[in-house]
C-alpha cells in the first residue's frame, strides 16, 4: 500500500536519498526543507515526479498537511554548520520536533525522529549500546546539537506517553555518500575533496580518534525498516556500521583510493571532539533484521565518483 509521507530535511544528504527511495516505492512524498545545508540539486531528478512535492519552509513553522508518516530529519548535522548559529540549531531540534509531533498527533501519523550518536557525547562505554546514557558536556560548543537532539528524544517519548503517539527514534552514527554538500565540513567529504584536488588532507589532532562509517544506502534501508516495523518497536535504536577506524586510517585509505598526491597535515583537535565511536547494533539486528552490507571501499568509490563530477561542474 502506498502512503503520503513527509520528510523534513528532505533536500539534505540523507533526506534526498530517503525521498528517492520512498518515491520509488510508489509513495507520495512531501519534502520540507529551508535549504540551509540542503540543496535543490540533491532533489533535481525528483522534482518532475508528480508524486513529489517540495515545500520550502522551516520545520519550526506550523504546516497543515495530511500525511500518514513523518520522517523528521531537518537539522544541520556537520559540526561546522550546527555551530554556525547554535541558537538556531537548538530551536530547529526542539521547536521542530514539537511542531512535527503535533502534526503527527493531529493526523494520527507515525513519526520517526533522526537522533544521533552524539547523544552519547564523548562516550565512556565502548562500543555504545542504547542503554548507555552518555557523557555530554551540556555547555560546550557541541551541546547545541547534542542537547537539542537529547531534548528532542525526550519530547518524542513524552508526547508518545501522553497522546499514545506511534513514534520511533533512531540514533544515526557517521554516515557518508553522494549528495553530501561539497562544503559540508565533515571528515569524509573534506578528505575526498582535498584528495581529488591534491590539496593537504587536514587531520585534526593526531588522527587517533575513531569513527565508524556507514554508507547512506544501508542507513536509508534501516530508516524505512524502522518506520514500518510491525513490532511497534519505538527504539531508540542505533543505526550505523560497526566497522571502526581511526581518522588517520581514513585519510590514508582515501589518498589510496583517489590516487592522490596529497600530504597529510595535522591541525588542532576541535573542542569536545569525541575520542572514539562505534555502534553496538545488536538491537537493530534483533528487531529489524538489519545490518549494513556496503563495504567501505565500495561506498567510498561511489562517493569519490560523485565528488569528481561535482568538482568538474564547478571547474567548467
Ligand atoms: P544535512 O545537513 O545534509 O541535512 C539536513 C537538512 O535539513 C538540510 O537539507 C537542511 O537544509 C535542512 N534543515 C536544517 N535546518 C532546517 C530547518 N530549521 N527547517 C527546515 N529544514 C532544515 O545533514 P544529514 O547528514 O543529511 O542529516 C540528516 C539528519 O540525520 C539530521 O537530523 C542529522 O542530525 C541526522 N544525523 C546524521 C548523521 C550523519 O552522519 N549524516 C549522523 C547522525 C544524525
Ligand atoms: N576531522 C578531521 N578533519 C576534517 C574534518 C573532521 O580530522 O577535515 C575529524 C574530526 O575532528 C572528528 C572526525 O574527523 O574527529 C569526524 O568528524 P565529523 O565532523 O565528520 O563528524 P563528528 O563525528 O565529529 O560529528
Amino acid at each position: 500500500m502506498t502512503s503520503r509521507i513527509l520528510v523534513t530535511g528532505g533536500a539534505g544528504f540523507i533526506g534526498s536519498h530517503l525521498c528517492k527511495k520512498l518515491l520509488s516505492e510508489g509513495n507520495t512524498v512531501f519534502c520540507l526543507d529551508n535549504l540551509f545545508t540542503g540543496s535543490k540539486d540533491n532533489i533535481s531528478d525528483l522534482l518532475s515526479d508528480e508524486n513529489f512535492h517540495f515545500i520550502c519552509s522551516d520545520v519550526e513553522d506550523k504546516i497543515e498537511i495530511d500525511v500518514q508518516y513523518i520522517y523528521n530529519l531537518a537539522c544541520p548535522a556537520s559540526p561546522v554548520h550546527y555551530q554556525y548559529d547554535p541558537i538556531k540549531t537548538l530551536k530547529t531540534s526542539i521547536f521542530g520536533i514539537i511542531n512535527m509531533l503535533e502534526l503527527a498527533r493531529d493526523n494520527n501519523a507515525v513519526i520517526l525522529q533522526a537522533s544521533t550518536s552524539e547523544v552519547y557525547g564523548d562516550p565512556l562505554c565502548h562500543p555504545q549500546k542504547e542503554a548507555y546514557w552518555g557523557n555530554v558536556n551540556p555547555v560546550g560548543v557541541r551541546s547545541c546539537y547534542d542537547e537539542g537532539k537529547r531534548c528532542a528524544e525526550t519530547f518524542v517519548f513524552e508526547y508518545s506517553r501522553k497522546f499514545n503517539l506511534n513514534s520511533r527514534i533512531v540514533r544515526i552514527f557517521n554516515t557518508y555518500g553522494p549528495n553530501m554538500n561539497i562544503n559540508d565540513g565533515r571528515v569524509v567529504s573534506n578528505f575526498i575533496v582535498q584528495a581529488l584536488q591534491n590539496k593537504d588532507i587536514t587531520v585534526f589532532g593526531d588522527g587517533s580518534q575513531t569513527r565508524s562509517f556507514c554508507y547512506v544506502d544501508d542507513l536509508v534501508n534501516a530508516l524505512v525498516l524502522m518506520m514500518n516495523n510491525s513490532l511497534n518497536f519505538k527504539g531508540p535504536v542505533n543505526l550505523g556500521n560497526p566497522c571502526e577506524r581511526t581518522v588517520l586510517e581514513l585519510a590514508e585509505l582515501i589518498i589510496k583510493l583517489t590516487n592522490s598526491n596529497s600530504k597529510i597535515i595535522f591541525k588542532d583537535l576541535p573542542k569536545d571532539d569525541p575520542i572514539k565511536r562505534r555502534p553496538d547494533i545488536s538491537l537493530a539486528k534483533e528487531k529489524l533484521n538489519w545490518e549494513p552490507c556496503v563495504d567501505i571501499n565500495d561506498g567510498l568509490a561511489k562517493t569519490i565518483s560523485y565528488f569528481k563530477s561535482k568538482l568538474a561542474e564547478i571547474n567548467k
